[in-house]
């Protein structure tokens, strides 16, 4: 089930490229200095069964006796995906391995645990209940298995992890409206917002706006995925929505100057994700990428790793790429990490505590602005 659209379509050698380059440039082995290595660092944008790496997919089916189809991976290691389209349908492939509350604790902890390794403090979780359904999994058996996976990678790691309940847009209103109906009836400490992803392009936020009133009501911050596959109107249409404070990527604004200002002076803070922005082919290089203006013109920039294996990325490796590509020292950098902990969706005394801990870290590291 094809739970993520094509919103265009790429030819297969650009995006092949683009993507080859984009996993050439997230190698660690090339990767982020030591000093960018001990850096705090805060997630904001990542999706939950895109965190999982061929290994552990290849575990979940073995353990839920799943044979994974051919052509899934190359030499065991690697997502296989051509282009886009290609993407999305092995996304939804290796997805469908993830079939137990188990499996989801797994996913999560392994996620966690890999963050907290780069200096990590704290990730929210994009979940996608419709993911979980599809499986056969009820929302209860889902939270469960995600609960305990942030809950044990606290135990082990001191790194904290909330989650985003996302609709699929291309699934469609009243399913949007059922599903964040339920996120509001489970309220639950641990599920902080609400998003929608999917097909950006073919469906605007307008007819999503009770969706999001239903879901600011209930508490839930708000983001929403705009201004990567669409342009600058998908961004306005965005902002309209309740309650959103934040967009997911919004990159795309920079193309209007006036937009770019409005973020700005509002305080939105935006999702960053270069190295998955460079692999899709939105920008064909990190040099070509909008960061550093969409920086420069004050807005709240923060950095996410998308679907990190499927392309080479990490939170860890964004944070290089911000260094190396767009020239942040390490002074920026933690600027960077008290943006994404101020712009995120956890409870006040948390954002409290982890900014607390950012500025422990901070010490020795020259800052611009005290913390
Ligand atoms: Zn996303």
């Amino acid at each position: 089930m094809a739970l993520r659209r094509p919103v265009r379509q790429i030819t297969d050698g650009g995006l092949s490229d683009a993507r080859s380059a984009a996993i050439a440039m997230a190698d660690p082995t090339s990767g982020p200095s030591a000093s960018v290595a001990a850096i705090p660092k805060a997630e904001l944008h990542v999706h939950l069964e895109g965190t999982a790496k061929p290994e552990l997919v290849q575990r979940l089916a073995a353990r839920n006796g799943l044979a994974l189809p051919s052509g899934l991976l190359h030499d065991h290691e690697t997502f296989a995906w051509r282009d886009f389209p290609d993407f999305l349908k092995t996304y939804d492939l290796a997805a469908s391995a993830i079939r137990t509350a188990q499996d989801y604790r797994d996913v999560v902890l392994t996620y966690l645990s890999d963050c907290a390794a780069e200096g990590a403090v704290y990730v929210e979780l994009i979940a996608s209940p419709d993911h979980a359904r599809a499986v056969g999994l009820t929302e209860e058996e889902h939270r469960a298995g995600i609960f305990q996976g942030i809950d044990d990678a606290r135990a082990a790691h001191e790194i904290e992890g909330r989650v985003l309940v996302s609709v699929v847009r291309h699934l469609g209103v009243e399913a949007a409206e059922r599903t964040a109906a339920e996120a509001a009836a489970m309220a639950h400490p641990y599920v902080v917002g609400f998003n929608m992803a999917g097909d950006e392009a073919g469906f605007p936020p307008p007819p999503f706006t009770r969706a999001f009133e239903i879901a600011h009501d209930a508490g839930l911050g708000c983001t929403v995925h705009a201004g990567e596959h669409a342009g600058p109107e998908s961004v306005r249409q965005a902002l309209a929505l309740p309650g959103v404070t934040r967009l997911s990527h919004g990159v795309r604004a920079v193309e209007e100057p006036e937009l770019v200002r409005r973020l700005a002076d509002g305080g939105i803070a935006l999702e960053v994700c270069p190295t998955s922005n460079v692999a899709l082919g939105v920008y064909p290089d990190y040099a070509a990428h909008p960061f550093g203006a969409l920086r420069a013109a004050g807005v709240a920039v923060t950095l996410g790793s998308d679907d990190p294996p499927y392309f080479g990325a990490s939170i860890g490796g964004e944070y290089g790429v911000a260094a190396e590509h767009f020239g942040l020292d390490d002074a920026a950098l933690l600027e960077l990490t008290r943006t994404a902990l101020r712009a995120s969706f956890a409870d006040d005394d948390l954002k409290q505590e982890l900014l607390e801990r950012v500025r422990s870290a901070a010490d020795g590291v020259p800052c611009e602005k005290g913390a």
